[in-house]
């Protein structure tokens, strides 16, 4: 799916400063805030927009950062990877061609580099490694590349699948919904109306960005 400008633009405006209220949003935009409200629904249940993050700079903080290449044996590389990732010291994991994971770590006292890399030698498939710690950051900036021309696979707002082939477009409550299969549609369908009945019982519950 191709998305508009007005998606575009909230994404631009959002990655740039996440603290921005739906109202400056749609000064910026152009658009009303009910619209931005809607907007940024789907594209968090598109999973587009996934987080609103403070950048908090460990270096200020006297944290040690350190980069991690990880070979591993080649049918273990994946499970490694997601060991390393879930890891609480990692910031960011990949997985990279030729059985290797990349992952950046902080670590709160320099001291702890020697058991965080034990840990990680420890991992079962791990060939060897090598680490860097990081001397000065350069460069460490939002994630995506917002340009004019943005599109995106659909998932399923029930089940949370990509889907295949024509979704089920739902109009609900002036904006998009996105299902997979009927039976993805009905249980979704379900949960909204009885989201929304709460939501009206107790105003208080909605959205407070405004
Ligand atoms: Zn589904």
């Amino acid at each position: 799916m191709e998305l508009d400008r007005t998606d575009v633009e909230i994404l631009r405006a959002l990655q740039e400063d996440s603290r921005r209220s739906f109202r400056d949003l749609a000064h910026r935009v152009g658009v009303s805030v009910p619209t931005i409200s809607a907007r940024v629904a789907t594209l968090e249940q598109l999973g587009i927009l996934s987080g609103y993050h403070a950048s908090i700079e460990p270096e200020r903080l006297g944290q040690t950062s350190l980069l991690l290449v990880v070979r591993c044996e080649p049918p273990k590389a994946d499970p490694v990877g997601e060991t390393v990732a879930a890891f609480p010291e990692v910031r960011w994991a990949a997985r990279v061609r030729g059985a290797k994971v990349i992952a950046e770590a902080v670590l709160p006292r320099q001291e702890q580099v020697d058991g965080f890399l034990a840990k990680v030698e420890e991992i079962e498939g791990v060939l060897d490694y090598e680490h860097h710690i990081t001397t000065r950051r350069l460069k460490d900036v939002p994630r995506a590349m917002i340009t004019d021309r943005l599109s995106t696979t659909l998932i399923c707002f029930q089940c949370r699948r990509v889907i295949e082939g024509e979704p089920i477009k739902l109009k609900m409550d002036g904006r998009d919904h996105y299902l997979c299969c009927a039976s993805c549609e009905k249980l979704y369908t379900e949960k909204y109306q009885k989201l929304m009945a709460g939501a009206k019982r107790d105003p208080g519950a909605q959205s407070n960005r405004s």
